[in-house]
């Protein structure tokens, strides 16, 4: 169930103009899932693909990041899923210092709403922006009762073997975080 404050914030996205962002995109992306959820998925930027529906993760890295979820036995419907800025930078670029900040309030009511138990950072602008510096990726961080699991973005994850094998191994860790089992203990 969504439920009603997390969708006034989406709501409140959809027409922000607050950054430049806001001048190029076709859709505002501001996450979706249930709420409360146990794992939330934050991501850096919505990609083109995102931006033409509105929906997050959605494009190629997006069936990466699905297959990742589906290996670790996480449904995807379970986990509420978003990104730092919620509008597609132009070519793609990485969202600048200020667009991080603008966007940032959102975020954080996500955040405070969705009231995660497990938070994974895909890339280095998550991990950057929700934990304040660069963590070393793969090795959990506990604040505030919530446990940060930084990881490399889905995108890099796609592209190079190596990375794709840190992300197996960093996802694995989500179930036996959340339940204390390992997934073949099922
Ligand atoms: N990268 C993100 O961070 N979010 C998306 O929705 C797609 C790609
Ligand atoms: Fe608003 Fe965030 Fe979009 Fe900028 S990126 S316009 S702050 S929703």
């Amino acid at each position: 169930m969504t439920g009603k404050g997390i969708d006034r914030i989406a709501a409140r996205v959809r027409r922000c103009t607050l950054c430049r962002l806001s001048k190029g995109r076709k859709h505002a992306v501001p996450g979706e899932g249930p709420c409360p959820a146990k794992i939330m998925l934050i991501g850096q930027a919505p990609g083109r693909n995102e931006d033409k529906t509105g929906r997050p993760f959605i494009g190629m890295a997006g069936k990466f990041l699905d297959g990742l979820l589906e290996r670790n036995h996480i449904e995807r419907r379970r986990v509420f899923i978003t990104s730092v800025v919620k509008c597609f930078p132009p070519s793609n670029r990485v969202p600048k210092e200020d667009e991080v900040t603008a966007c940032n309030s959102y975020l954080e009511s996500q955040m405070r709403l969705v009231n995660p138990k497990l938070v994974v950072l895909l890339g280095n602008v998550a991990i950057k922006t929700v934990l304040g510096e660069d963590c070393a990726k793969g090795k959990p961080v506990r604040r505030d009762d919530i446990l940060f699991l930084p990881t490399y973005h889905p995108a890099a994850g796609m592209r190079f073997p190596a990375i794709r094998r840190r992300m197996e191994s960093d996802f694995s860790q989500i179930y036996r975080h959340l339940t204390g089992r390992r997934p073949k203990d099922l």
